[in-house]
């Protein structure tokens, strides 16, 4: 559930005030309406009571998605002229409430901060492309009877890589992923990501692959 405050905002264009509500807490993973809002930019729109004018205006509030591990403090473009400042106050509160909101959440509990929601809208888009082509090649695994283990998230934009990487069904060692990945990627040369999964799992490094999310 989306949780509200009430704000006072003053009109810049008749400079009237008037009480607003703002959601200061938004489950990426649940308020889908709310999410849809972030990503077309309606999101901090408001309508003036007095003069019928549309208001924009940007209150701090917290983005949370378990399901793709974000915790973000989405703040007021205006606050990165004092970025450190901010970070540091946000870090300051939540310290506190960290245990409890990470709780058996799936949450690692590292804190991402945005300014202005145009940043936070920018990794979603990025998160949705990244699910489409995901689910692309979790389609064409499964026809081939792979297994899907899934990647931190926070990994999987990091390198740009799918959700999940495919293995043969009981393995999850570094060459299985690799053999399966080359064998989805030689089928369907249109998946960016699943090639930089293949580059990746080519490029030196121990059997066990680093980026897979502890079950
Ligand atoms: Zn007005």
């Amino acid at each position: 559930m989306a949780t509200k405050g009430v704000f006072r905002v003053e009109c810049p264009h008749c400079g009237e005030s008037f009480d607003a509500d703002f959601w200061t807490v938004v489950r990426g993973d649940r308020d889908h309406d709310v999410k849809e809002l972030i990503l077309s930019g309606e999101f901090d729109l408001l309508v003036c009571p007095h003069c019928e004018e549309m208001v924009q205006h940007e209150e701090p509030f917290l983005y949370i998605d378990p399901t793709r591990d974000i915790l973000a403090f989405v703040m007021p473009e205006s606050y990165e002229a004092e970025k450190d400042k901010w970070i540091a106050r946000m870090q300051a509160d939540y310290e506190p409430v960290r245990a409890a909101l990470t709780a058996g959440q799936g949450l690692t509990g590292e804190p991402l901060y945005f300014f202005g929601l145009g940043q936070l809208a920018a990794m979603l888009e990025s998160d949705k492309d990244r699910e489409e082509e995901t689910e692309v090649m979790e389609f064409m695994a499964r026809e081939d009877g792979l297994q899907l283990l899934p990647v931190k998230p926070a990994a999987a934009r990091e390198l740009d890589l799918p959700f999940t990487i495919p293995v043969k069904a009981g393995l999850a060692g570094r060459t299985a992923a690799l053999s399966a990945a080359e064998a989805l990627y030689a089928k369907n040369d249109a998946l960016p990501r699943l090639k930089k999964l293949v580059d990746f799992l080519k490029s030196p490094g121990s059997e066990t692959v680093p980026f897979l999310k502890k079950k």
